[in-house]
């Protein structure tokens, strides 16, 4: 094995060290006015990502725990809402309303499609009833991203809110909250955010507020009320992950300090890089509409996909593989956070290395 250990899976990502001594500082008390400064700089610095003026909750949990509470927040049982399933983490969110008694929805798309604005637009009018729309800004399982700005024309013109999950696209592929018309955007700390996991948010706009009023679903832990009241006054109503606060408050400053726009920027040219490099080695792109997070390819012909990971491990490089139907088809390599044109060219270098040595033995 040469050189340090590197992750490029979408999630975790890698911590720059910056922020690793950030959080290695002694614990402070949250109830503090040092405290709530941090709370408000990180949530101003959100906003400004996140592209939105509206307010943004964040919860003590995992990405999914945001998911879980943009649905119980906003739906009563038996309600109706239409998911985008395109992969694992579509399937999440109907499984996740399902869990609820909502009704779901699904539009299918093939793994490795984007949807059809005009399929929502269609099912939107032919259900007049639903109250939201679920869908991912990039769905990591087919590395392929959305076009939300195309689905937001069209749901903001009916009672329905446009619940986006940006978990793995946010800081990598666009995405602008409010002039794209998006009502609730779910967010995670542990992939475009450079921190660990642990942290999840919720930005919540005024139309999502209405149908959070009149929401009946059960909810304590996560209930968007009671974070409203306290980060009015930069608090919080429960003991926060106060060290992944304090880690997220400097990779905001490492994030504004390129801005926020040519931080996009460099993840597109890397993502496009990536995909043109893995092209020349004959690979081919799995995703129609590839994101600039990550990048899926498909495991060439007679190779065997659990092998290919497994080597590559062994030479410090970890790849993720794919989920579900895809276990052992694709491979995925994750640009996203602080992930560098340097790290990418070692984890090409290193596949390149262990096709070679595949080939050979197959
Ligand atoms: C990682 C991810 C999540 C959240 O998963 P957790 O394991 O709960 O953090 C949700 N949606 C997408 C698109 C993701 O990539």
């Amino acid at each position: 094995m040469t050189g340090k250990k590197l992750l490029l899976t979408p999630g975790p990502t890698p911590i720059p060290e910056e922020i690793q001594e950030e959080m290695a500082k002694p614990i402070m008390h949250h109830r503090t006015p040092q405290y709530r400064e941090i709370f408000a700089e990180a949530n101003k610095g959100l906003k400004n990502i996140f592209k939105t003026s509206a307010d943004i909750l964040t919860f003590t949990s995992s990405g999914t725990g945001a998911m879980e509470a943009s649905v119980v927040n906003t739906l009563s049982k038996g309600d109706k809402a239409i998911v985008v399933r395109g992969g694992k983490f579509g399937e999440r969110f109907a499984e996740l309303c399902e869990a609820y008694g909502v009704g779901v929805i699904a539009i299918d798309m093939k793994w490795g499609t984007g949807p059809d604005p005009k399929v929502i637009e269609k099912t939107l009018s032919e259900n007049k009833d639903v109250k939201a729309v679920f869908v991912n800004l990039c769905e990591t399982s087919t590395a392929t991203v959305y076009d939300i700005e195309s689905i937001g024309r069209i749901v903001k013109d009916t009672p329905a809110i446009l619940v986006v999950d940006v978990i793995s696209g946010l800081g990598s592929d666009e995405f602008k909250m409010d002039e794209w018309h998006v009502d609730i955007t779910v967010g995670g700390s542990q992939k475009g955010l450079m921190i660990p996991p642990g942290l999840a948010f919720c930005a919540i706009s005024k139309k999502a507020w209405d149908l959070v009023s009149k929401s009946t679903l059960p909810k304590y832990y996560l209930d968007f009320k009671k974070y409203k009241k306290s980060v009015e006054k930069d608090d919080v109503p429960f003991t926060p992950a106060i060290t992944l606060e304090i880690g997220l408050r400097k990779a905001i400053a490492i994030i504004e300090k390129e801005g926020v726009d040519n931080s996009i920027k460099r993840h597109t040219d890397d993502a496009e890089y990536l995909r043109s490099e893995l092209k020349k080695m004959g690979l081919e792109i799995f995703s129609k509409s590839p994101s600039n997070a990550v990048t899926a390819a498909m495991v060439p012909q007679g190779i065997d996909g659990g092998a290919l990971i497994k080597a590559l491990k062994q030479k410090g490089i970890t790849f993720a593989g794919g989920q579900a139907e895809l276990k052992g088809k694709i491979f995925r390599i994750a640009s996203m956070g602080a992930i560098t044109r340097k790290d990418l060219d070692r984890g090409l270098s290193a596949l390149k290395d262990v096709l070679k040595e595949l080939e050979v033995k197959k």
